[in-house]
């Protein structure tokens, strides 16, 4: 018999929204500051990591932990042994996919020399721990629209199976998603798929809205306000838009630390409520203090689903998935047949709420 905590650990499942350096452990963070000889106390590098945040403390977050890390990731196989780490976490809760952001142009390293160290680091892990990752090169929105254009060209001259399209991430307050039109058009012409944060941190739901109708993005990352305007929240539920959202998302955290107010308020639990097609996501792992199991204990605790609506999401994760939809279609099969059988042996159901996403598949408006 299983547990529900041991269920969630084993069930399939695709992380869609990872950045890879948000999954850096500290003691790695820690011996990779002796390495080069960078100053960091163990005090410092407890701040970029929620597990250790106190209620006095200002904690940097997963933003700040990117601005720290690139810099100090200076040669190929720091890379990889970060994407060793964070794949060898990934596995042990249960997930089978990953696709991950990174920033090439933070890094000293060339697009090409860091693309490949990750691709062998993931061959390895594929045929050592049955885990497939993949990559979305992200074009950080807090530098110029003309780096962004050059990311997509290295990608472009530079064309690697293990690559998917790209992202945009870093904070959206004075960037908004229309500045980087140029990268993502070029990126659409070269074939390149296309996701990107939008409207985070509380910010109009007018970003998603460029992203979708001006970008062509086929994916979002966050865009929690869009519950704010119920035609644009309708027509994204009605065309299955995949929304990858993030429970551990700090703005919501600070704006209710009590989790009961987020049964009524969470717009993940709105979303949800409208038929909108949700895939849960950890975003900065280790720095959120959250997993592939925590991710989901939250979507039961916090946002009522039921295993229906969870077995939902988790199919949600591949129908948005870039990859053929042969191997999706095999995957549904198998992933699902796993699921049942392993609910099958659940000691006891979670009893929770009623009317949110027991349905199968988005509700038709
Ligand atoms: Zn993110």
């Amino acid at each position: 018999m299983l547990t529900l905590s041991e269920f969630l650990t084993q069930i399939p499942k695709a992380e869609l929204h990872y950045h890879l350096l948000g999954g850096v452990r500290m003691s790695t963070m820690l011996d990779l500051a002796k390495k080069y000889g960078v100053p960091l106390t163990e005090k410092e590098a407890k701040s970029y990591y929620r597990a250790y945040a106190h209620e006095n403390e200002v904690m940097k977050g997963g933003i700040a932990a990117l601005h720290f890390l690139y810099p100090l990731l200076r040669e190929a196989v720091d890379y990889q042994r970060v994407a060793h780490e964070v794949l060898e976490d990934a596995k042990n809760t249960g997930i089978r996919y990953v696709e991950f952001f990174w920033n090439p142009n933070d890094t000293n390293l060339s697009y090409q020399a860091v693309t490949d160290a990750l691709a062998k680091t993931f061959e390895q892990a594929e045929q050592e721990w049955n885990i497939s990752a993949f990559l979305i090169p992200s074009i950080n929105r807090e530098k110029t629209p003309e780096e962004a254009v050059k990311m997509v060209q290295w990608m472009i001259d530079y064309p690697h199976e293990r690559v998917l399209g790209i992202g945009i991430d870093y904070r959206e307050d004075h960037a908004p998603i229309e500045n980087f039109w140029k990268a993502y058009r070029l990126a659409e012409q070269h074939g390149l798929r296309l996701t990107g944060h939008c409207s985070e941190f509380g910010l109009h739901w007018r970003n998603v809205e460029t992203g979708l109708d001006l970008l062509n993005l086929e994916r979002i990352d966050h865009g929690y306000t869009v519950i704010e305007n119920p035609e644009l929240t309708a027509r994204c539920a009605r065309l299955g838009i995949p929304f990858t959202v993030v429970p551990s998302n700090t703005f919501f955290m600070k704006k209710w630390p009590n989790h009961q107010d987020w049964q009524k308020n969470h717009p993940i639990r709105q979303m949800a409520k409208a038929g909108m097609k949700i895939i849960p996501a950890t975003d900065d792992w280790h720095m959120h203090d959250t997993n592939g199991v925590k991710c989901y204990e939250v979507m039961i605790e916090d946002f009522g689903f039921d295993l229906d609506g969870v077995r939902q999401c988790i199919l949600n994760g591949i129908d948005a998935a870039w990859q053929p939809e042969s191997l999706k279609q095999e995957w549904r099969y198998h992933w699902m047949k796993e699921f049942d059988d392993l609910r099958a042996q659940l000691v006891e159901e979670p009893k929770i709420a009623p009317e949110l996403y027991t349905q199968y598949g988005p509700k038709t408006f």
